[in-house]
């Protein structure tokens, strides 16, 4: 008998689904169902008229299948009301998400949600933080050329997309672009006009296309079978986090517009974590902030690498002195969405805010000093 699985897919907007407008812009478009319904790679319309479209799941499309499989994967698009190019988006978009992913959790098999590429290293950040509890694969994806061209990249990122979420158990938010499944946490978008966007510098892809599709469950980070079918979130997020990047030309007066009204920065440093020292006032805005408590987190500005909570040059050290957190190897794009996460933890104190921020708990860092927790 035919199994049958079922995706939603969440259409937030992106390049994914964009035409030029009058001035020559590229802008989301609305109605993307019908645009996919008419692509055979994406869309068994035979299969959809004999089986679904006289049925209460006429709203679904069909994966055409390999005539080889007794699976049949069903999808059905969810598009937002207001499609937005991701560079407009807020937290609000993402909390949004996170809602409703809870709220058809039991409906479908598996989430893929359509992102624009620009923020989609902060949206799989602040997504993973989010759902702290998700027992089903959630993949975001989207495209570097639009679905409306013949060289989209969209209709392959799409198409495995659905693939992973429909039959891989992967419970934890992920990217897919190009050839490769990312965890959220690590992902960063590279290339603005290659077609594989992402990356991960500092962990390994968690799948990888190949002539099969299937996740080596060592990549994971909860065990197969640890995680309850159930999805818990935490929709609260403080709004008051920033990153500031260490610029030669940095002087007290950024670091004091910057920080102030935050409860927690992202401080993009030098190499292993290292600020110019001989200007001492720019250490003592810094050192004032902390001592204010606003939650600071020393992140490398390079792609590949770690900020050690142990300093390296004297120009970390005073950064380590006066209490600025390491990031480890976590990207500057998931520091800023854990501060977000964390801050918005009120039932926490503020060492235990700093102590959350050092442990790994989605993934997304490796501290040498702690065991990989399952954190909350
Ligand atoms: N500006 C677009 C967006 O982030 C870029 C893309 O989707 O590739 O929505």
């Amino acid at each position: 008998m035919t199994q049958i699985k079922r995706v939603l897919v969440i259409y937030t907007g992106g390049t994914f689904g964009m035409l030029k407008n009058e001035k020559g812009v590229l802008v989301p478009q609305k109605n993307i169902e019908k645009v996919i319904r008419r692509l055979p790679q994406l869309h068994d319309e035979e299969y959809y008229r004999a089986h679904l479209a006289n049925s209460e799941k006429k709203e679904y499309l069909a994966l055409p299948d390999g005539k080889d499989t007794e699976l049949k994967i069903l999808y059905k698009i969810y598009e937002y009301e207001e499609l937005k190019d991701s560079s407009d988006f807020t937290l609000d978009d993402w909390i949004k998400q996170a809602r409703d992913i809870k709220k058809y959790y039991h409906d479908y098999d598996g989430f893929v949600v359509l992102h624009g590429t620009d923020t989609t290293a902060y949206g799989a950040s602040v997504l993973s933080f989010m759902l702290e509890t998700v027992g089903k694969t959630v993949v975001l994806t989207g495209a570097q050329v639009p679905i409306f061209q013949p060289r989209s990249d969209g209709n392959n990122n799409f198409l495995c997309a659905l693939l992973i979420a429909a039959t891989q158990l992967i419970p934890e938010v992920t990217v897919f672009f190009g050839a490769k499944l990312f965890r959220g946490t690590r992902v960063k978008k590279v290339s603005n006009t290659r077609i594989y966007a992402f990356d991960t510098p500092n962990y390994p892809p968690i799948l990888e296309a190949r002539t099969t599709l299937d996740v080596d469950p060592k990549m994971l980070i909860h065990p197969p079978g640890s995680v309850p079918d159930e999805c818990r979130i935490h929709d609260r997020l403080s709004r008051k986090v920033y990153t500031l990047k260490v610029n030669p030309t940095i002087t007290a007066e950024v670091i004091r517009s910057v920080f102030q009204g935050m409860e927690g920065v992202v401080l993009e440093t030098y190499g292993n974590g290292n600020i110019p020292i001989k200007r001492k006032e720019i250490y003592q805005e810094i050192e004032r902030a902390v001592k204010n408590n606003v939650l600071v987190v020393n992140v490398t500005q390079c792609i590949n690498g770690t900020v050690q909570g142990k300093a390296i040059y004297e120009t970390g050290l005073l950064l380590v002195e006066c209490g600025v957190v390491p990031a480890f190897d976590m990207t500057a794009e998931a520091a800023w969405a854990k501060l977000c996460y964390v801050l918005s933890k009120t039932e926490l104190s503020y060492q235990q805010k700093v102590e959350l921020m050092k442990t790994n708990i989605r993934g997304e860092l490796y501290n040498p000093n702690h065991v990989v927790v399952n954190g909350k």
